[in-house]
C-alpha cells in the first residue's frame, strides 16, 4: 500500500496545522500501519538553519543533523519515528536543485518553468520520500496559508499527483479556522468557505474540512460547511481548542476521524490509542503544581523553546504534576537580586541559544541555583553558562567565558576546537545531529539513562576547553558524559547538590510523550522533591 494525505491550511496561519497532521499520523500508527510525514514549507531558506527562533520558532535538529522547522518536532512526538532531511521540503531546497539541473545542462533546449519543472521537482521530492521512508502511508504538510503567493507551487504539485496516484489513495484535509465574533456570540463560517473556493480554484477539492475553533462549532454550522464547500457531512470535523496538544489524536478519532481513516484506508483496523488514553486521564485529573523557570533569551514568543516545552511536559505527566512554566527574559536578571525572581521555583532550565545577549543573566540564574540548591538543568549554551559560572565563582577564574561571548577573555573555559578557528561561514560549520556520548557510571546521568552509551542530538559550535578540565574537577564539577572520539564533554553535573546537570548536547529533541528523555524526567523527579515541601507547608 501507498497512500497520500495532503494537510493543507487556510484563513490564518498557526491554527495547530502541524498538530493536526502529526495527530492524524499517530492514529494511523495506531492502527498498525507504517507511518511517515514530511513538512513542505515554501520560504525560500534552503533549511531551517539561517533563521530566527524569534520569527519562526525552534529549529528542529534530526538524527541526521538536518536544521528542520519546529512541525518536525511534533511529527516525531506523535508518531514516534525518527525522521531525516527528505522529510523537510523548502522552496529553497526545489529552487536550488532546479537551478543546479539547468546550469548542469540536464534540461537542454527546455525552456526551464515553474510547470513543469519546479512542480515535477516538488512531486519527485514527495514520492522520493514516500519511497525512502518505506511507509504505507505518508502525511503531507504544506505549511503556509492557501493563498499565499509562494504556497502556489507546491499546490499545483500535490494537485497535479493525482495522475500518478489512483483517486482513492490520496486524501486532502483542509483546515481552517471559525471565528467566534463575541459581539453576535456566533462563529462564522464565511472564512472557511472562502479558503476552501481558493482551493478549488487551484483544482484541489478537499475530502475532508477541519474547522478549528476556541469551542466545537455545532451540527448545524457543519451541515452548513458540507453543503458550501461540497465536502460529505461526515467529513466536516470540528476541532476546538484543548487544554493539551497530546489531547488531539483522541479528539480526532471520537470526532469521525476514526470513519474516515477506514474509508480511506479501505479496511476496519481497531485503533490501539492505549498511550493517548493514558495521557488523557493524566492530564484530565488534578495534579499538584510543579513552578519551572526557563531563563531564556526570547521569552515572548512559546514556540521558540517549544521543544523544551514539550519535553518538560512529557515528564511532569509521567511524575502526574501539573506543570507551571516560568518564562523569564535573562537579561531582566542582569544586576538584580534574584530571590524575588527565583526563590520560588522548584527548577531553573537554561536552554540553548547563541551570540552574547542575556548571557550574563543566564550565568546569574544557574549562581543562584547552584548556591540555593535548587535543581538546575542546563541545555546546551545552558552547560555553557554553568561551566563559566562554575570557573568564575568556585575555580577563582573571574573574568572566564566563553569565546563566543568575549573573544578575549584571559580564560577561554568555553572555545571553538582548534579547527574550527577562523571559520567564517554561518551555515554548515556547526556539530550538528547524533553523536555518542559515554556516560560515567555511577554519574547522576548514569542513573538517569541506565545505560553506557547514549545517543543524542547537538547545535553548537563551541565546546568546554579541555585546558581547563583539571582546574573545574578540582573545584568538584563532573564530567559524566564524553563524546570519546574527541575526548570532548557532553555531561557536567555537580554532585552533593540536589540536581545539577548540564548537556552539550538537546536531549529535548528525544523527549517522546509517554516517553520523556531520561534526564528531564529525573530533572522534574528532583524538581517535585522540592517541591513537596511547599505542599507540605
Ligand atoms: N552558542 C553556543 C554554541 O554555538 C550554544 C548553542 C546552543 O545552545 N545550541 O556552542
Amino acid at each position: 500500500m501507498s497512500k497520500l494525505i495532503f494537510v493543507t491550511g487556510g484563513v490564518v496561519s498557526g491554527i495547530g496545522k502541524g498538530i493536526l497532521a502529526a495527530s492524524i499520523g499517530a492514529l494511523i500508527k495506531g492502527r498498525g500501519y507504517r507511518v511517515s510525514m514530511i513538512k513542505c514549507d515554501p520560504y525560500l531558506n534552503v533549511d531551517a538553519g539561517t533563521m530566527s527562533p524569534y520569527q519562526h520558532g525552534e529549529v528542529f535538529v534530526l538524527k541526521d543533523g538536518a536544521e528542520t522547522d519546529l512541525d518536525l518536532g511534533h511529527y516525531e512526538r506523535f508518531i514516534d519515528e525518527d525522521l531525516d532531511q527528505l522529510a523537510n521540503v523548502t522552496s529553497g531546497r526545489i529552487y536550488s536543485a532546479v537551478i543546479t539541473k539547468e546550469r548542469r545542462g540536464e534540461y537542454l533546449g527546455a525552456t526551464v518553468q515553474m510547470i513543469p519543472h519546479v512542480t515535477n521537482e516538488i512531486m519527485d521530492a514527495i514520492k522520493g520520500a514516500l519511497e525512502h521512508s518505506k511507509a504505507e502511508i505518508l502525511v503531507v504538510e504544506i505549511g503556509g496559508t492557501v493563498g499565499d503567493i509562494e504556497g502556489l507551487p507546491f499546490l499545483e504539485a500535490i494537485r497535479q499527483l493525482r495522475r500518478s496516484f489512483p483517486p482513492e489513495d490520496l486524501l486532502y484535509v483542509h483546515t481552517t479556522l471559525v471565528p467566534f465574533l463575541e459581539t453576535s456570540q456566533e462563529a462564522k463560517t464565511k472564512p472557511t468557505q472562502h479558503s476552501v473556493a481558493e482551493l478549488r480554484s487551484i483544482g484541489i477539492q478537499p475530502n475532508v474540512v477541519v474547522c478549528r475553533s476556541r469551542r466545537a462549532i455545532s451540527r448545524k454550522l457543519r451541515e452548513k460547511v458540507a453543503l458550501f464547500c461540497d465536502v460529505d457531512q461526515e467529513q466536516v470535523i470540528s476541532l476546538p481548542d484543548l487544554n493539551s496538544i497530546y489531547r488531539v489524536p483522541l479528539y480526532l478519532q471520537r470526532e469521525g476521524f476514526s470513519a474516515i481513516l477506514d474509508r480511506f484506508l479501505g479496511e476496519r483496523r481497531t485503533a490501539d490509542l492505549a498511550i493517548w488514553e493514558r495521557l488523557e486521564r493524566i492530564i484530565e485529573s488534578p495534579h499538584p503544581q510543579l513552578r519551572v523557570g526557563v531563563v531564556g533569551k526570547y521569552v515572548g514568543m512559546r514556540d521558540t523553546y517549544i521543544s523544551v516545552n514539550e519535553a518538560l511536559t512529557h515528564a511532569s505527566l509521567e511524575e502526574e504534576l501539573d506543570l507551571q512554566l516560568v518564562w523569564i527574559p535573562s537579561e531582566k536578571l542582569e544586576g538584580k537580586d534574584l530571590s524575588g525572581i527565583l526563590g520560588e521555583l522548584d527548577g531553573i532550565v537554561v536552554p540553548g541559544g547563541f551570540d552574547p545577549r542575556g548571557v550574563e543573566g543566564k550565568i546569574a540564574a544557574v549562581e543562584y541555583a547552584r548556591c540555593q540548591g535548587i535543581p538546575y538543568f542546563g541545555l546546551c549554551l545552558g552547560l555553557q553558562c554553568a561551566v563559566i559560572e562554575f570557573a568564575r565563582h568556585v575555580c577563582g577564574l573571574e573574568a572566564a567565558n566563553s569565546t563566543e561571548c568575549d573573544p578575549f577573555t584571559p580564560y577561554p573555559v568555553i572555545d571553538l576546537l582548534a579547527d574550527q578557528r577562523g571559520l567564517e561561514a554561518k551555515g554548515g560549520t556547526m556539530r550538528l545531529g547524533v553523536y555518542p556520548c559515554s556516560v560515567q557510571e555511577g554519574s547522576e546521568a548514569w542513573r538517569a539513562y541506565g545505560q553506557d552509551i547514549v545517543w543524542e542530538r547537538h547545535r553548537h559550535r563551541y565546546e568546554l576547553n579541555n585546558e581547563y578540565l583539571h582546574l573545574l574537577e578540582r573545584g568538584g564539577l563532573v564530567v559524566s558524559g564524553r563524546y570519546e572520539e574527541l575526548g570532548l564533554a557532553e555531561i557536567v553535573e555537580l554532585p552533593g547538590h540536589p540536581w545539577f546537570l548540564g548537556t552539550q548536547f538537546h536531549p529535548e529533541l528525544t523527549s517522546r510523550p509517554g516517553k520523556p528523555n531520561p534526564l528531564f524526567h529525573q530533572f522534574i523527579r528532583a524538581c517535585a522533591r522540592r517541591a513537596s515541601l511547599r505542599w507540605k507547608n
